[in-house]
């Protein structure tokens, strides 16, 4: 079973991300910006965007954190977000999401310039992408099909089933694997067999939310398994894939940690990169 590094592919990742800053830099005299926005004191938005700003520091990228308390009025953000769009020298815009209760989440997507927009959800990006058009693509199932593709160069007329339907996570893979002439099937909470869609499967992302769903026995011999979820349980951090079980029938599984997570923030710089090359056009 071949234990799919995402820490490694993601370094690997940010080395080559690394040199184009370099190449960008002589080439335009700039470097591309990411700015993020942080609304509140939630932990773990906290930890990611830390962890944001380190990596595109490291990468070279020019990086800014805005904070605003979580009473900030909806408006404040959304001006900043429109002064933003403006500014030059910011390629990129995220605002770090869940957001309080009170601010719109959809109304600050849609305020960002899509051709700003690193996390793939403004409507315009979503419709690109299902169109086949260019786009920016949420960083997580573009750290999946990355991952994918390392193993699997040629996906044609493989059989992927995605589980979760998720805007974030389950759509967008959809739309990657379909580009690749995958036949994809997204399964969801409502789906009647999920092991017997799994035991069709070539390719497996589950991005669900329940701690180890997915067995050993859904898994064909052979299948490219990917993990995307994030569970905290007694026994730590397990994904939404039970790793013993599936690891003794996969071809190639994500760990969790160490998977899909690496992959993501890797990606984000990438997408702020292609925002930046965009824009010189
Ligand atoms: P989400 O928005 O809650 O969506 C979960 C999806 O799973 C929904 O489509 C839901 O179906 C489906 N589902 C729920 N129970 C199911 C079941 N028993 N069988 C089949 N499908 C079922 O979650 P998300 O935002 O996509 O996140 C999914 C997981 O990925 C979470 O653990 C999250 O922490 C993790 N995550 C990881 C990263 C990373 O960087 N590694 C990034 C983002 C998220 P319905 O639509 O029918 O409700």
């Amino acid at each position: 079973m071949i234990l799919i590094d995402g820490k490694k592919e993601a370094a690997l990742l940010r080395a080559k991300l690394k040199e184009e800053v370099i190449n960008l830099k002589a080439k335009y005299n700039k470097v591309p910006g990411l700015t993020v926005i942080l609304i509140g004191n939630l932990t773990p938005s906290q930890i990611y965007v830390r962890n944001k700003e380190k990596s595109a520091n490291e990468v070279g990228l020019k990086s800014e954190v805005i904070k605003y308390p979580d009473n900030i009025d909806e408006n404040i953000v959304l001006e900043k977000i429109k002064e933003l769009n403006t500014n030059t020298a910011v390629s990129g815009i995220l605002v770090q999401l869940p957001l309080p209760k009170h601010i719109d989440k959809q109304k600050v997507i849609e305020t960002i310039d899509p051709l700003k927009d690193v996390d793939g959800f403004h409507p315009m990006n979503v419709g690109n992408l299902s169109s086949g058009y260019q786009s920016s693509v949420p960083c997580t199932p573009l750290g999946c099909y990355l991952l994918i593709k390392k193993i699997e160069p040629d996906l044609s007329g493989k059989k992927a089933v995605i589980i979760g339907r998720s805007n974030l996570n389950g759509k967008p893979m959809t739309q990657l694997l379909l580009k690749e002439n995958c036949t994809v099937t997204i399964t969801h909470s409502k789906t009647r067999n999920l092991k017997a869609e799994c035991l069709e499967a070539d390719i497996i992302v589950a991005a669900v939310g329940i701690p180890e769903l997915v067995k050993g026995d859904w898994v064909k011999k052979d299948a490219i398994v990917i993990d995307v979820g994030i569970n905290k349980t007694d026994k730590g951090i397990v994904g939404d894939v039970a790793f013993d079980e599936v690891s003794k029938n996969a071809k190639a599984l994500t760990p969790v940690p160490g998977g899909v997570g690496p992959m993501t923030i890797a990606c984000l710089l990438k997408n702020t990169i292609e925002c930046f090359k965009r824009s010189q056009i």
